[in-house]
């Protein structure tokens, strides 16, 4: 069978946040793009199952919990959760954004999505099997492979009986009924912001973590901070192995291996939050694309070994956060735009990072316990939250903020905060670490009064 060849300047592989910044920005500079996906809608899992529905479930939490200090509703703190609406907030958020971003695509002729899978068949061609049951093949003269990640799932007898976060905040999704009690399995970000919304929402979690401390990969001076404030009803288990999963009824059993003592524990819902993968598309690696345990190898310039291909976003695994991803898109299109020069880089380094618990942590670049590792001692500037005017008023006087300084020129290179307003104020700092700001230029600011800000001029000041 032969297929007719459509020519385009660019296709993205993908209509996530590593692809549609740079197909809009290249359909404004005249080029002709496709962007394909399997979803047919832009915003890739952000939307569908990461980011923005997560959070919409979150903030239901928090308005839950200032309610529940004030409210007089029949028996003081009992305000009943309707975990119904809760859904159909988050859905609806959802459904506006869908429509939302529907709106902004029509807005280009020269930018098209196809609702549809994409592979390689060599390195300048791509095939599209539509969901419409057509085939479409292209040939384009510049590529941005941007599809993404998956959940990851171990290979534990019974895992099928576990939920993913992809069943918990995907529109209309499969955990409808507000569980007793939990169980998640694993204790990294996704896992313990889902411990987090449920807990607040009533159900009883134990958080089984493999290693010693949960979110692993952080700052243990940050996590350590954490920890004590997340909600009494989270029950977190560390240095556990699981074995295997099984069910009784609608109860679920999960057993697993602490200190070497095997142990029981039984919820109604087990959520397995063990990390996500880069999704690689069909034909990349035998076009003779770099694929390591992480994802696609690039560089800076977001280019692979083809300088007409790229890779942005998570499937590259360098930052697998959405506005990371939106960076690096933007990057690969003035790369194209450039010719494919390597015109413009990505800051792998600098990219806040929020862990949006109840109450939540962030932190961006450099940390001292980090620097330490690599034999760098910091200075730190600190500040707590006990002070703070505002956590006064909010009553949430826990956590605070640290802030990191290389000695002599006292550039700030990371920063950290637990507490109020924590994924707020990490872009203002990390606006600071990005640009080489300096403590001095921090403590001259007249951070606003009586906001969280104003912690980061006292953090600042407390090095002088
Ligand atoms: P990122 O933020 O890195 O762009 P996302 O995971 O949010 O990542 O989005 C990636 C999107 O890529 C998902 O919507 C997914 O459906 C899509 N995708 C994955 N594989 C393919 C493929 N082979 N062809 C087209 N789209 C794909």
């Amino acid at each position: 069978m032969t297929y007719q060849i459509e020519n385009v300047d660019v296709l993205t592989i993908g209509a996530g946040g590593g692809a549609y910044p740079a197909a809009f920005r290249l359909a404004k500079a005249g080029k002709s793009v496709i962007m394909t996906d399997p979803k047919g809608v832009m915003s890739g899992n952000c939307l569908y199952e990461g980011c923005v529905p997560s959070k919409a479930i979150r903030e239901t939490g928090e308005i839950l919990e200032n309610q529940r200090r004030f409210a007089n509703l029949g028996l003081p703190g009992q305000i009943a959760v309707d975990f119904a609406k809760i859904i159909a907030h988050k859905d609806a958020i959802q459904a506006r954004r869908y429509a939302q971003h529907e709106k902004e695509l029509k807005e280009y002729n020269n930018l098209e999505l196809i609702n549809g899978i994409a592979s390689f068949i060599d390195p300048y061609t791509i095939l599209v099997n539509c969901k419409s049951g057509i085939q479409r093949t292209f040939k384009c003269r510049h590529i941005i492979i941007a599809s993404g990640s998956d959940v990851f799932t171990p290979a534990i007898p019974g895992v099928k009986l576990c939920l993913t976060s992809h069943d918990i905040y995907k529109p209309d999704p499969t955990l409808k009924i507000l569980p007793k009690r939990m169980v998640v399995i694993g204790g990294g970000y996704i896992g313990l912001e889902t411990a987090s919304f449920f807990a607040t929402f009533g159900t009883k979690v134990t958080l089984l973590q493999r290693s010693s401390q949960v979110l692993s990969s952080m700052d243990p001076d940050m996590v350590s901070t954490l920890t004590p404030l997340l909600h009494k009803d989270i029950n977190i288990l560390v240095n556990t192995t699981i074995e295997r999963i099984e069910s009784t009824g609608s109860v679920k059993q999960v057993f697993y291996r602490q200190d070497g003592i095997q142990k029981q524990v039984e919820a109604e819902v087990i959520v397995m939050a063990t990390g996500r993968k880069a999704v690689i598309p069909e034909g990349t690696k035998q076009i003779g694309i770099e694929v390591d345990n992480h994802g696609i190898v690039v560089g800076p310039s977001l280019q692979t070994r083809f300088g007409h291909i790229y890779a942005t976003g998570d499937v590259n695994g360098r930052v697998p956060l959405f506005h990371a991803a939106v960076r690096q898109s933007l990057v690969a299109s003035h790369n194209i735009l450039g010719g494919d020069k390597a015109l413009d880089y990505a800051d792998f380094v600098n990219i806040p990072t929020t862990i949006f618990t109840l109450p939540c942590a962030a932190y961006i670049g450099l940390t001292a316990t980090q620097a330490r590792k690599q034999g760098l001692q910091l200075i730190t500037g600190q500040y707590n939250f006990s002070e703070d005017s505002r956590a006064q008023i909010l009553e949430t006087m826990g956590g605070g903020i640290r802030l990191f300084f290389t000695p002599g020129n006292l550039r700030i290179v990371g920063a950290w905060i637990v507490g109020t307003d924590a994924g707020l104020l990490i872009g203002q700092i990390g606006l600071a670490v990005a640009k080489g700001l300096t403590a001095y230029d921090l403590a001259a600011f007249a951070d606003q009064h009586p906001m969280s800000s104003e912690g980061i001029c006292h953090a600042a000041r407390s090095i002088f």
